[in-house]
């Protein structure tokens, strides 16, 4: 339903976040859940939350994968997903290569805000009540910058930073950072 309403959004990262770390992820079977994470994704579904996938993927400009390979991935991120009665509304990817966002090419690749904004007016979303979810500070900065709340998650990158980091809320996982917020 439809009611004109801005709706609030998780936008979550991807790699560390909702599924294990792997480094350029370019094949479907290697695609592997963190536990909790579906449990997660459906308790936003139910409480009506926009779920926004958002994610670097500068494997693409590095010749690693391919487009129809990240369309592949998050079919069956997908299907994953389904098998435990959660979904994902949107994905958004930035394909550029750093260098090409350095040189102020790219407005998408975290922690450039682009991909949330666009996000915001192509699906209505209230971005003073939604919230970032992922495991760098990278994705926080970006969610910050666009008008977000920002909970990092311990899971994939951040295990390796000190326990205080630069940033207002943290949680073990996708699980808990859910909990936290619905
Ligand atoms: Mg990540
Ligand atoms: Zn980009």
């Amino acid at each position: 339903m439809n009611t004109g309403v801005p709706r609030r959004a998780a936008f979550l990262d991807r790699d560390g976040t909702i599924n294990l770390e792997v480094d350029y992820l370019s094949d479907p079977a290697e695609l592997c859940l963190i536990p909790g994470s579906a449990a997660a994704i459906a308790q936003l579904n139910r409480a009506d939350w926009c779920v926004v996938v958002v994610t670097n993927q500068s494997g693409i400009a590095r010749g690693k994968l391919t487009e129809v390979d990240l369309t592949a991935i998050h079919r069956r991120l997908d299907e994953l997903l389904a098998a435990e009665g959660a979904h994902i509304d949107a994905y958004y990817h930035c394909p550029h290569h750093p260098e090409f966002g350095a040189s102020g090419a790219c407005t998408c690749r975290k922690p450039e805000p682009g991909l949330f904004l666009r996000a915001a007016e192509e699906l209505s979303l209230d971005l003073s009540r939604s919230w970032t979810i992922g495991d760098s500070l990278r994705d926080l900065e970006a969610g910050v910058r666009a008008g977000t709340g920002g909970v990092l998650v311990r899971t994939g990158k951040s295990a390796a930073l000190p326990s205080e980091s630069p940033t207002s809320y943290s949680a073990a996982d996708l699980a808990a950072a859910v909990a936290s917020l619905v």
